[in-house]
């Protein structure tokens, strides 16, 4: 298993707070990397998805060879569940990886500012949102951050650190730091709509839901095309469906407003899956259907 090398960081209790695809994922390479982490959602039935999403990837790393069974239950029993943010109390860093929605994140990053001590630092995994405003929430704007992870966190090495306006130098050195000891690559990014991953790679996602809709080919040739034509490891629609399409849609909003330009307009057949539930692979449906 990987080194401990989260005391050179002073840090050593992480809250996540969401236990969705992203948050399972944030907690399990915390945990992985040896600190003690609280995994928090809104109800327990749902922190118990997130644990059980962590268990079978762990599984998987068993299998393979990667780490024993001993290690597998170290890592989960770096792992606490939670369900109140009164539990950031006590902990030195806290991950917000809770839906993206700007109203939903601006009321935890206040009511966390109230809960946890003066230095802890709060970072958020939104994809898109500015971190500025996520920051103005709270009253203590040098310590809030944006720690983008990508999907699936366990596999990605890539996490885009991106400093709002008002963010400490000190802050943004512990979470490079941080990053490097859960074995990621930071790269630093200024706050602007969609930073770059999901400014670059949305609007490409958006074009090809509107020539699904637009009937220029069928779903399964659009992800052939891109697949095969631009050596992309999985198609736009496919990996719509991966992220979420209820992301995809908050992120192109995000943009459409942010920018106010409409070459981001949301693909309306977006908001017609979205309206229906159909949110990809996480719902069992999206473009495609999912077991
Ligand atoms: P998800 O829908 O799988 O999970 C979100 C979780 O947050 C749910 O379990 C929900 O119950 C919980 N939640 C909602 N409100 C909460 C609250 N007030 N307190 C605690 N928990 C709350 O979503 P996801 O795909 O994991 O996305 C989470 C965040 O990560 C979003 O900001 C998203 O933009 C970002 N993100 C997503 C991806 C992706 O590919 N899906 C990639 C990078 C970043």
């Amino acid at each position: 298993m990987r080194e401990r090398k989260r005391r050179k960081v002073m840090m050593e209790k992480v809250m996540v707070i969401g236990a969705g695809q992203m948050g399972s994922g944030i907690a399990q390479v915390c945990a992985q990397a040896g600190y003690h982490v609280l995994l928090n959602d809104l109800k327990e039935d749902f922190i118990e998805r997130g644990l059980g999403i962590i268990n079978k990837n762990l599984s998987r790393q068993v299998e393979k060879g990667r780490m024993n069974e001993e290690q597998k239950d170290q890592v989960l029993s770096n792992i606490t569940a939670s369900t109140t943010l009164n539990d950031a109390s006590n902990v030195d860093i806290v991950i917000e990886a809770a839906v993206e929605n700007m109203k939903v994140k601006t009321n935890i990053f206040a009511e966390l500012d109230k809960i946890a001590p003066q230095h802890t630092i709060l970072a958020s995994n939104t994809s898109s949102l500015p971190i500025t405003e996520i920051a103005a929430a709270t009253n203590r704007p040098d310590q809030v951050i944006g720690m983008h992870f990508m999907n699936p966190v366990p596999v990605m090495k890539l996490v885009e650190i991106i400093r709002g306006l008002a963010t400490a130098d000190e802050v943004y050195k512990k979470i490079e730091e941080m990053t490097k000891t859960l074995n990621k690559i930071p790269v630093e990014v200024n706050d602007f709509p969609g930073f770059v991953s999901n400014r670059v790679l949305m609007p490409m996602i958006n074009e090809a839901i509107y020539t699904l809709y637009e009937g220029v080919a069928s779903k399964e040739a659009i992800d052939e095309v891109m697949k095969l034509g631009m050596n992309h490891p999985m198609g736009p629609l496919t990996l719509a469906d991966f992220i979420g399409l209820d992301t995809c849609l908050y992120i192109m909003e995000t943009l459409h407003e942010g920018f106010g330009d409409d070459k981001y307009r949301p693909c309306p057949l977006l908001r017609k899956y979205v309206k229906a539930g159909w949110l990809g692979r996480k719902a069992g449906r999206g473009f495609y259907e999912y077991n």
